[in-house]
């Protein structure tokens, strides 16, 4: 089988994990990675066998320290099929033009605007949209988690309203940057957030509306979901249909924090000690008086990786259904 020849353009948190999870499928392969700076993660590429693109003004910086410089990023752009755009966010939009003029498709990430791609992308919500379409955005973490649980209640139960907290990790565990280190961030102050009109670009239609606060923590978000259904079910309808959900799993025994599921990835021996699922306590699935509720944690910098892998299959049209592409996807993963 020939494989789609993929690249990646930003070899961060996200793109050196979605790198690793290409490479583990039977139809697509990672063709060159891009990277501007010549750290470690440069250094990793390059000894996992990733050829090591860079800006054309950053060749002699790469080759300095030792890097082997397989060409510029228009090179590695020209030579893929489809590129995923793993850049810091508002960066990635600079990059469409050169997309454009080489005729690659492109994958975004949740960072830039759903007007960007104009396809915003969840598997398991609307993986037929993206079907054959050049340019497709992976949505953000969280939106992701929260399309993951409220596309399936939605079609099961019907979504009357979506009320959501979410309380957000400040900064990615290797981030010295960003804080709060000793505080509590209502961010964005206006309300309600942004995530909820991002959901809607995914499962239009929905009345789902969003807080969220920032927090001195580096692990996971986690939210509280509160919704009203159109048709009367119980707690246990909806951790039976949640059960279904191979994109979320059941935490318990003993699992009483972010922390301790950090732990379990280890412990599971996932790559980075990655949770690329939806951990929902099932143990909080509850019904109050008509009313549903459940926590959930999400691991920032996995969640999205699998729908990435899922958002190449469908843009190539590799796979035509969503349920066999994420499948496949989760076996070859291992989720
Ligand atoms: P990151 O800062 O960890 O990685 C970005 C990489 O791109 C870095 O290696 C940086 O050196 C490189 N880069 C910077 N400018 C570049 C350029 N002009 N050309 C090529 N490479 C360049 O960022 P990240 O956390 O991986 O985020 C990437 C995207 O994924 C953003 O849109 C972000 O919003 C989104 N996202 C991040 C997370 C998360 O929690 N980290 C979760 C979901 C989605």
């Amino acid at each position: 089988m020939t494989k789609v020849k993929v690249a990646i353009n930003g070899y961060g948190t996200i793109g050196k994990r979605v790198a690793d999870a290409v490479m583990l499928q039977d139809d697509m392969e990672i063709i060159g990675i891009a990277k501007t700076r010549p750290n470690f993660e440069t250094v990793i590429a390059q000894e996992k066998g990733y050829p090591v693109y860079t800006l054309a003004e950053r060749v002699g910086s790469m080759e300095k320290e030792g890097i082997e410089v397989a060409g510029t990023v228009e090179d590695m752009v020209e030579a893929a099929d489809v590129v995923v755009d793993c850049t810091p966010g508002k960066v990635g939009v600079t990059n469409k033009e050169l997309y454009e003029k080489a005729g690659v498709k492109a994958i975004w990430q949740g960072g830039e605007a759903h007007e960007l791609a104009g396809c915003s992308f969840n598997a398991e919500a609307n993986y037929e949209e993206a079907l054959g379409k050049d340019f497709v955005r992976v949505v953000s973490c969280n939106t992701t988690g929260l399309c993951r649980v409220l596309s399936p209640l939605d079609n099961e139960f019907g979504v009357k309203k979506a009320r959501v907290t979410l309380m957000r990790r400040s900064a990615d565990p290797n981030d010295i940057k960003n804080g709060p280190i000793n505080a509590i961030v209502p961010n964005p102050i206006k309300l309600p957030s942004h995530h909820g009109p991002d959901v809607k670009t995914v499962i239009p239609g929905i009345d789902v509306a969003t807080t969220a606060v920032k927090l001195p923590t580096t692990l996971m978000h986690l939210h509280t979901i509160n919704l009203e259904l159109e048709r009367e079910c119980t707690a246990e309808d909806v951790e039976n249909l949640l059960a279904e959900q191979s994109r979320v799993r059941f935490v318990g025994q003993g699992i009483t924090s972010t922390a301790e599921i950090m732990e379990l990835g280890k412990d599971l021996g996932r790559p980075r000690g990655d949770m690329w699922e939806n951990c929902v306590w099932n143990e909080s699935i509850t019904m109050y008086e008509g009313e549903l509720y459940f926590f959930q944690a999400i691991h920032q910098e996995s969640d999205v990786i699998p729908e990435n892998v899922d958002a190449i299959r469908a843009m190539m049209e590799l796979e035509s259904d969503g349920k066999r592409s994420i499948a496949e996807t989760n076996a070859k993963m291992g989720i």
